[in-house]
């Protein structure tokens, strides 16, 4: 067992430098203030270059939070000094050890508040401490920005580019994953061409060179950034990404029938969007005999429906000749169904046929992608004062570190 030692209050506020000269709490033990003053023992170190000043150019009062005692709110309360700087001439506030110049909380404060950011929203941080909401994320973002500031470009070979819409106005930033370790490498705004090649611009030619695979969407802003700075690496379409655009054709679809149904066709296809778009394994119950008498009243939809099996069976091949062959039979089956907008969507497909087959050799778990993206959108609708784009970014590269493969 421990052993323990009787105590005075000191040993909760274990500061060097200062010293406790006072300490007082409110009848209801709501607020502490702990008076401190420089312990005269120790001259003054310089706050800008580290080194022992002794002309000290002015005394000064102010008050920081420090952690909750209890039930208190805990305030110190100090006199610090201000030293014109023998070494290097500057007038600064003299070096504390806990607590940064002109900072309205304590380091170990600070350091609590960014743990706490980590699974508690900003609102809530405020709301807990009793603090103003712009002071947490801004506290917040100085610790994310140290940690995550940076690009590390180290042992990429491939990559995964996304894009997420940030709001109504559809401005999009660009995301770029670790694959294998699903670290976010980097996030930048838009998703045009001169986006992603900014990323390649500051990533070091040797770095570059080792980049074998880029999976994205089949968007040809992001392809032609990648063949223009990694010539070697392999573009890849990824399933889930194909699977979303061809929802969009069903969603189109569905649109159009509706518009042709009869009233009592419009009973049936109304509030069928889900239905038509998730996964047969995801289906409750309950909603099976509504699918099965929407994919019998209507031919277009049925069609749709098979078509978007077939479309993620091409992915399940791992020999690229078989997952040819399904690719052409699919654009074969499509140009039957006589549905121009599926017709438009198979010709896509021919478009990026090489894309779309390098999949064998890069298998891609769409879960990985999707998690990723469904995360962001998340940590997106948490977002209080996000309107933040630099503080979203840091955010989301601290949701995804990655993690170490060896
Ligand atoms: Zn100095």
């Amino acid at each position: 067992m421990s052993s323990y030692i009787s105590c005075s209050i000191k040993q909760y506020f274990p500061f060097p430098r200062v010293k406790i000269i006072a300490q007082s709490v409110t009848p209801n033990a709501a607020l502490a203030r702990i008076d401190i003053k420089p312990d005269s023992r120790f001259t003054p170190v310089c706050h800008a270059c580290g080194e022992k000043t002794p002309r000290v150019h002015a005394t000064a009062r102010r008050a920081v939070r420090d952690l909750n005692f209890a039930t208190a709110e805990v305030w110190l309360v100090f006199t610090y000094r201000k030293v014109k700087c023998s070494n290097c001439g500057c007038i600064c506030i003299e070096y504390l050890g806990f607590v940064e110049p002109y900072a309205h909380v304590t380091n170990r404060l600070a350091r609590y508040i960014h743990d706490l950011c980590k699974v508690m929203s900003i609102k809530e941080v405020a709301k807990l401490l009793n603090l103003d909401w712009k002071v947490v994320k801004r506290i917040d973002k100085r610790f994310l920005e140290e940690e995550f500031g940076g690009t590390d470009y180290q042992d990429l070979k491939i990559l995964a580019v996304d894009e997420i819409s940030r709001g109504p106005h559809h401005d999009y930033l660009t995301v770029v994953l670790d694959y294998p370790t699903g670290r976010i490498v980097w996030i930048g705004e838009g998703r045009k061409m001169s986006t992603l090649e900014a990323f390649f611009e500051s990533m070091p030619e040797e770095n570059r060179n080792k980049i074998e695979a880029v999976v994205m969407d089949m968007w040809d802003p992001f392809i032609s950034a990648v063949k223009k700075w990694c010539s070697n690496a392999k573009i890849v379409f990824d399933l889930f990404h194909v699977v979303q655009a061809f929802n969009k054709v069903i969603n189109n679809v569905r649109n159009q029938e509706y518009r042709k149904a009869t009233e009592e066709e419009k009973k049936i296809i109304k509030g069928s969007k889900y239905l038509l778009l998730k996964n047969k394994i995801n289906l409750r119950q309950e909603e099976k005999p509504h699918l099965k008498e929407l994919l019998e009243l209507n031919q277009s939809l049925f069609t749709v429906y098979l078509l978007k099996d077939a479309l993620k069976r091409i992915w399940k091949y791992k020999y690229t000749r078989c997952a040819e062959r399904a690719l052409e039979n699919w654009c074969a089956l499509a140009q039957e169904s006589r549905i121009p907008s599926v017709i438009q969507f198979a010709k896509r497909l021919e478009r990026y046929r090489e894309g779309i087959l390098n999949h064998c050799r890069y298998s891609i778990h769409t879960g990985k992608l999707e998690g990723v993206n469904n995360k962001l959108k998340v940590i997106k609708r948490n977002a209080y004062g996000f309107l933040d784009t630099k503080y979203f970014i840091l955010k989301a590269k601290q949701a995804f570190p990655g993690i170490r493969i060896n």
